[in-house]
């Protein structure tokens, strides 16, 4: 049986970019898509919807969602709260709002993913940066992306420093007496260490974590070039979410 997979945010950047790889993959079905602005009825026999509310009791099992931080939140209730198992790689969730969807998730007996970062490249970056924060506890994180990006810093900045808090002791970096001259210089504050998101055309998604100690410097740096990077990731959570009865929080979770 095909995995009946609903695509919200379609016309978008990752949302088109998801849409290739459902059809490209004999063992998905690409059953609707979702766009509140779209115009067209249908999309190669796809019916194409823009209110939600349309897909109460649709035949499909998994959403997957690659929207906007505003919406991603309602997006992924009413995706639990009707039956499909979120796929959300939109970005900008908090930590209650993540635990709260968990606990539906939970209640649902369906199974979810908040991912991120879809990319596996991006994955061990965040392993290899909370690994090295123990013995290198002054680090910087700073996350660049295109300048269509909404929120800041990037979901993948704070997942990384998420890890680096529970890796590495508390330090509050930098000189007691520091002083900004231009409000925002030294970036935003997290647990003792600083997030900087640089914004630019031609980018798309790339961080590095830049570790300083006595004498010696770690860069840990990697690129997604293409949007394609994601969507491996992608297609392992529409497969694994269809086994499992909780959401969980990161691709590493699955891997
Ligand atoms: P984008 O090109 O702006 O695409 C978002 C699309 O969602 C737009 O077409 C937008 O339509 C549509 N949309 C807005 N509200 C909607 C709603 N209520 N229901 C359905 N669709 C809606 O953005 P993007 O670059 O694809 O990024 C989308 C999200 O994915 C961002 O949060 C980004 O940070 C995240 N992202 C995640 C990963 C990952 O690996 N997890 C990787 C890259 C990006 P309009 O333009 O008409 O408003």
């Amino acid at each position: 049986m095909r995995i009946k997979v609903i695509v919200a945010g379609f016309k978008g950047r990752m949302g088109s970019t998801a849409v290739d790889m459902v059809k490209g993959d004999a063992d998905l079905e690409l059953a609707a898509l979702l766009d509140p602005f779209a115009t067209e009825k249908e999309v190669d026999g796809v019916p194409v919807f823009t209110d939600k509310k349309d897909l109460v009791g649709f035949d499909a099992q998994v959403w997957v969602d690659f929207t906007m931080p505003k919406v991603a939140y309602e997006n992924t209730r009413f995706a639990l709260d009707n039956g499909f198992a979120p796929v959300v790689g939109t970005t900008g969730f908090t930590e209650e709002q993540i635990a709260e969807l968990v606990a539906l998730s939970a209640e649902k007996s369906l199974g979810g993913l908040i991912a991120p970062n879809f990319a596996i490249g991006a994955i061990l970056l965040m392993e290899f940066a909370a690994k090295a924060s123990k013995y290198f506890p002054d680090l910087e994180i700073i996350e660049l992306h295109h300048d269509k990006k909404k929120d800041a810093p990037s979901g993948t900045a704070i997942k990384t420093a998420e890890l680096i808090r529970e890796a590495r002791d508390f330090k509050q970096q930098g000189a007691p007496d520091e002083e900004e001259s231009i409000e925002g210089a030294r970036g935003a504050a997290f647990d003792g260490f600083r997030i900087h998101s640089v914004r630019l055309p031609g980018l798309v998604a790339h961080q590095e974590v830049i570790f300083g100690a006595e004498g010696q410097g770690l860069t840990l740096r990697h690129d997604s070039y293409d949007r394609v990077s994601f969507m491996s990731g992608v297609n392992l959570g529409i497969k694994e979410v269809v086994k499992r009865d909780k959401l969980v929080y990161g691709l590493e979770q699955l891997l």
